[in-house]
């Protein structure tokens, strides 16, 4: 596995590959490198022939009080992860390789930061699109993978690559869980011993809240105050339960079609998200990956 710091480098590598007619798929990451990220490698190496991933801490996502300085670094760690399952090549650039001080210009967004992580975190996807759009750029991947368990981020990029013309594929993952059902993240290391132990109480929220979508609920606030209740009752202090179109994430006041159930919650000071996507067709409910409908002009 090759480890490149410099964005010529990449670049010199990347025109090789490419003309040696290989497929580029792209796994960006923070780094905290858990088997939920292993799953889109895996999913990167089926469907392509050079995987490549990036860790990269990006500070321009994290608001002031969020958790950028303490966020778990190691990066020899997780190096030996990605060369395990079949990386090719991992950028690993330093913040000013890749933004310079007097940086001009943003990406924004309109709606889909109105409501579940954009309402909490002001500015948090702005920062998330320019990371992405600049790596796409750099790493110019024919398929870029990204996990179900930050939905609303996979939402939003998939409508910047449709909308901005990248010609890039996004492929959404499933969810990888620990044993009890806590979705992974790299965020869990923070967790006290009781608090990853209450951690399990948001999935059981939404799967209790699916379940009851199974028995013929369809009213949202219902299945909202029962995430609710559970998260609470596990110890959490929720920060939003809402229940969204899965497309345009606008709130739904009746459960019917795709929709995404999403949760975010605090323990102690450790924030954690977890969502399920289902769809509901007469009586019949069915968790799903979230799904794309066709936004690009060229039916991309
Ligand atoms: P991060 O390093 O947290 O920025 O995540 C990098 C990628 O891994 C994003 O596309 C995440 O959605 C994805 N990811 C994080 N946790 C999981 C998980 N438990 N299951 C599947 N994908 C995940």
């Amino acid at each position: 596995m090759k480890k490149v710091k410099s964005v010529s480098e990449i670049r010199r590598l990347i025109t090789e590959s490419k003309k040696a007619g290989k497929t580029i798929g792209f796994v960006p990451t923070m780094g905290g490198l858990h088997a939920g990220h292993i799953s889109l490698l895996k999913r990167a190496r089926e469907l392509s022939e050079f995987v490549v991933a990036s860790i990269f801490v990006n500070p321009v996502q994290f608001g002031p009080g969020e958790d950028f300085s303490e966020y778990p670094r190691d990066e020899d760690g997780d190096c030996r992860i990605l060369e395990e399952n079949g990386c090719d090549l991992v950028f690993l650039p330093d913040a000013s390789e890749i933004f310079s001080d007097s940086r001009k210009i943003g990406i924004s967004i309109d709606r889909l930061t109105d409501h579940l992580c954009g309402s909490s975190r002001p500015g948090h996807f702005e920062g998330v699109l320019l990371i992405v759009a600049k790596l796409f750029n750099i790493v110019a991947p024919e398929m870029a993978f990204f996990g179900q368990k930050d939905a609303q981020q996979a939402v939003i990029i998939q409508r910047m690559a449709a909308e901005l013309d990248f010609p890039v594929k996004i492929v959404i993952c499933p969810t990888v869980r620990e044993e009890d059902g806590l979705a992974m993240s790299s965020r869990n290391l923070y967790l006290s011993r009781q608090d990853r132990i209450s951690a399990a109480g948001m999935i059981t929220g939404l799967r209790e809240a699916f379940a009851a979508a199974g028995k013929g609920e369809r009213d949202p606030s219902v299945l909202k105050a029962l995430i609710e209740e559970r998260m609470k009752a596990s110890g959490f202090e929720p920060d939003y339960i809402e229940i969204v179109r899965a497309g345009s994430l606008d709130p739904v006041d009746r459960i019917e079609g795709t929709v995404l159930m999403a949760a975010a919650g605090y323990l102690s000071s450790t924030r954690l998200i977890d969502n399920i996507a289902f769809r509901a067709a007469g009586k019949r409910v069915e968790e799903v990956l979230l799904e794309f409908p066709d936004w690009s002009r060229h039916g991309k």
